[in-house]
């Protein structure tokens, strides 16, 4: 059996930067990856701040599709706003992105292992016993664990965490790549309403040239039998796009929730869409993921050479998480609750007034502000939120 100081289970964004970090601090790590090809197939509409790829993994040509300076906010009945992005966004190769990531931690000393699936923790007083379906590689022993096992966040669970997502706080999410589509070049566009995407948004990503991710999320509890992702999406390309080809389908769901509130214990961290760290409101992960996968990993090799595999070890790894990105998120979750049952004519009322702002100065606080300006309880909120 194969000895390891840290697994992590899951090689996405959030898993490979943390045993990336791990291996280059000289610590034994497995990567262990249940898909056959990382990063393959892609669930994601593949938009990611510069912030965080500066901050954490640099920015390789070879990763950028088209980059993003701005986004159209659409209301139903066609009013928009404009938003200049302070800070340069990305529309990623997501699937080379993932892919380099963990290759990048394999070149640094970690063990990765494509189609090994975690199926079973078994914990010890010192160590974990983690059980694969890889054909070869079926046990493996390690110190600590890093659960980065994305959203379905399977693998907690065994560990005494709850981790079921109530229907309101999932958005389920359909999108095709169209080739065809023309759109506005360098922005994002996000379209709201409830006979668009009830309780979540439509967005169309640009992709270089008349290719662009066009998709939407709704919320899980306004799903229904026929009025479902597939539905709406289909209608609103068929009305934007109608002479498009679909050349790529990705569905999947995305956390709106809380953040977990137990992200480590005894010997194991949570990082990533498994400690359900996504935006709330947006549901953009990626950056939160390299932010928290970073965390971990520096936090198991500060546990490492302290000896101790305790609570109280890798607690740090939560007092950061909640200190950088974790309170934001729960303070993005409280504002989401009424955001997602506004009507269409609160949606146009909003749009409206942020179309009358200048874009250079449009912020997402403004926009919040806009939306709920006759609701005093909602924007102390997001003053806390974001002025605090
Ligand atoms: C349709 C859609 C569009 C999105 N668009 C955006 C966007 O534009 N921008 C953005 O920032 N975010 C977006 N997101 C969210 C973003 O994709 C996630 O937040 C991000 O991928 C989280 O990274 P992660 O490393 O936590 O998890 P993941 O990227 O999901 O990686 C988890 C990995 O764990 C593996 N795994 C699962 N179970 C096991 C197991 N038992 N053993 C071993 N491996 C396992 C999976 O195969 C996967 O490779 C979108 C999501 C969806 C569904």
């Amino acid at each position: 059996m194969k000895r390891f100081d840290v697994i992590v289970a899951g090689a996405g964004p959030a898993g490979s930067l943390a045993a990336r970090y791990i291996a280059e601090n000289g610590f034994s790590v497995a990567l262990l990856e249940k898909r056959q090809e990382v990063g393959s197939p892609v669930r994601c509409a593949e938009g990611v701040s510069e912030k965080w790829l500066l901050k954490h993994t640099g920015v390789e040509d070879s990763w950028i599709e088209a980059e993003v300076k701005g986004a159209l906010l659409r209301a139903p009945d066609g009013t928009t706003a404009v938003m200049n992005y302070s800070e340069k966004g990305y529309i990623l190769d997501r699937a080379r992105f993932d892919r380099d990531l963990a290759w990048k931690a394999a070149e640094n000393g970690a063990f990765l292992l494509t189609r090994a699936a975690v199926t079973k923790i078994d914990p010890h007083d010192d160590f974990f016993i983690v059980r694969t379906d890889h054909p070869v590689h079926r046990e493996f022993r390690a110190t600590l664990l890093i659960l980065a096992d994305g959203i379905e966040s399977a693998l907690a669970p065994q560990l005494g965490i709850r981790t079921t997502l109530a229907p309101s706080d999932i958005e389920m999410c359909l999108q095709y790549t169209l080739e065809g589509a023309p759109h506005e070049e360098g922005f994002i566009e996000m379209a709201g309403g409830n006979e668009i995407a009830p309780g979540g948004y439509a967005w169309i990503f640009p992709k270089g040239g008349n290719r662009a991710n066009v998709g939407l999320g709704l919320l899980g509890s306004r799903s229904m039998a026929g009025f479902n992702a597939r539905f709406y999406l289909d209608r609103f390309v068929a009305q934007r796009f109608p002479r498009a080809s679909v050349i790529r389908t990705v569905a999947g769901a995305v956390s709106a929730s809380e953040p977990l509130e137990e992200v480590c214990g005894e010997g194991f961290m949570i990082a990533g869409d498994a400690a359900r760290l996504a935006n709330p409101l947006t549901g953009a992960g990626i950056g939160n993921a390299l932010e928290s996968g970073a965390l971990a990993g520096e936090t198991a090799v500060e546990a490492l050479k302290a000896g101790s595999r305790s609570r109280e070890a890798l607690e740090p790894y939560k007092q950061k998480l909640m200190r950088s990105i974790g309170n934001t998120t729960k303070k993005f979750y409280r504002i989401k609750e009424p955001f997602v049952k506004f009507s269409d004519d609160d949606i146009i009322n909003m749009i409206r007034i942020v179309s009358q702002i200048d874009p250079n100065r449009v912020t997402v606080a403004g926009i919040l502000e806009a939306a709920f300006k006759e609701n005093k309880a909602v924007l102390a909120l997001i003053r806390k939120a974001f002025f605090s």
